[in-house]
């Protein structure tokens, strides 16, 4: 999509990112077209075939090394296909979640055994992956939560219950923050990696209902006495979770940027469009200098958000994203998307409120990007601390 004419940077334009992306769109046109993604939304998520499909297409845990069966891919591979969902609108699909949240966490952290357990069912398609981090009492202020994983002969047994969580009614690789001990605070805190399919004492709510990203499962978990073997522990050492962390959540934080931006190029595409073809007053409304005015400041604050997002992404690819700045492009792309989305569905009219036109779906996807990964309010705390 080039509805910006922003050049790419040049760590974007190596050979085989240019034609991964040919490959992504065709997988995308081919999987999942418009009638496809309204009827994830009619379903509350994707058909489970969607992620083994992505597997077999190589598009599933895309940095995983290819010693475990991946790619050996690097973020690049990430964005691009991060890119294309939003492009293609086919966004609903939990997989950047999957791919660029839940799977570097085995990555980055796992020991030698478990990479070998888990990576090459994530790249398969056969494990989904979720992470499990908010509670019903603690969101914002994630120290507060009361999940524990208490040491049980040669394992642990968890207790406690999430809530919101992305691939909640699918996921069967779930990383759960818990406390391994209650009385140290952050430094008692761990990632337990649950495999869900037969464990006991594991259980699902209710697929949740949202206002928008219905196409997406979102569910509560609850763990009551669930046992797991001590191998499950994250990294093989106990208090290592709020370190972890707080290392991949400025990646998480910039996926959401980059995906916010990719939306609103899309909302950007569709609205003009629309007012090329729609007339009132015997001209096209694109012909009125209000629509001029409105598109070209939609088209300023989405260049100047997309310039800077390929700024954060050159850090990252560097190691040097640091998490005041990612908590930036958070903020400000996710601020300028509902903006410019809301301006783009006004210069729709009537038909930008019917749930069946694309704009009015961008709408209502948009709202949620404010607050997960983070709420932009948490965000400006975390740029606050850097001044
Ligand atoms: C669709 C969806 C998908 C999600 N997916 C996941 C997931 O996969 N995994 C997961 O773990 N979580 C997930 N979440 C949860 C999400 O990350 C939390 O909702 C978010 O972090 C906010 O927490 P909260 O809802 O408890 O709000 P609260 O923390 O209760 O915040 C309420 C309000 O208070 C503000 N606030 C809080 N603290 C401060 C402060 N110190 N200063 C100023 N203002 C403050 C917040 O910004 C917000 O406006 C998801 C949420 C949604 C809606």
């Amino acid at each position: 999509m080039n509805v910006l004419n922003v050049p790419e940077p040049a760590f974007m334009q190596d050979e085989d990112i240019v034609l991964f992306g040919d490959m992504v769109a065709r997988f995308l046109d081919d999987n999942c077209p418009p009638e496809e993604t309204q009827r994830w939304r009619e379903n509350q998520g994707v058909p489970r075939e969607l992620w083994l499909k992505a597997g077999e297409a190589g598009l599933s845990a895309l940095t995983v090394p290819e010693e475990y069966g991946g790619a050996g891919g690097d973020y690049r591979h990430e964005v691009v296909l991060m890119r294309q969902l939003g492009w293609k609108g086919a966004d609903n699909w939990g997989i950047s979640l999957h791919n660029a949240i839940v799977a570097p966490y085995i990555v980055h952290y796992g020991t030698e055994a478990q990479k070998q357990r888990w990576l090459p069912r994530l790249v398969s398609g056969e494990l989904v992956g979720a992470i499990a981090m908010t509670e019903p009492g603690a969101g914002s202020d994630l120290q507060g939560i009361r999940t524990t994983a208490k040491k049980d002969g040669n394992g642990y047994v968890i207790n406690g219950s999430k809530t919101f969580i992305t691939n909640g009614a699918t996921a069967n690789l779930i990383v759960v923050v818990a406390k391994t001990d209650p009385t140290l605070g952050a430094k008692g805190t761990s990632l337990m990696v649950v495999e869900t399919d037969g464990a006991q004492g594991f259980e699902r709510g209710r697929n949740l209902h949202k206002i928008g990203m219905e196409g997406n499962d979102t569910s509560e978990l609850f763990f009551n006495d669930v046992k797991v073997d001590a191998d499950c522990l994250l990294g093989g050492a106990e208090g290592q979770g709020f370190v972890q962390l707080m290392q991949q959540l400025p990646q998480e934080r910039l996926n959401i940027a980059i995906q916010g931006i990719a939306a609103a190029e899309r909302a950007l595409e569709q609205t003009l469009e629309y007012v090329k073809s729609r007339k009132a007053f015997g001209k096209a409304v694109i012909e009125f200098q209000n629509t001029q005015f409105k598109l070209a400041e939609v088209k300023t604050k989405l260049t100047i958000a997309k310039v800077f997002v390929d700024h954060c992404m050159g850090l990252h690819l560097q190691g040097k994203l640091d998490p005041a700045t990612a908590s930036m492009a958070k903020y400000w792309c996710t601020d300028i998307q509902g903006e410019t989305i809301d301006e783009c569905l006004q210069l729709h009219g009537g038909y930008g409120y019917m749930a069946e036109y694309p704009i009015a779906q961008l709408y209502k996807d948009a709202r949620v990007q404010r607050i997960y990964g983070g709420t932009n309010e948490v965000m400006k705390l975390l740029i606050a601390r850097s001044l």
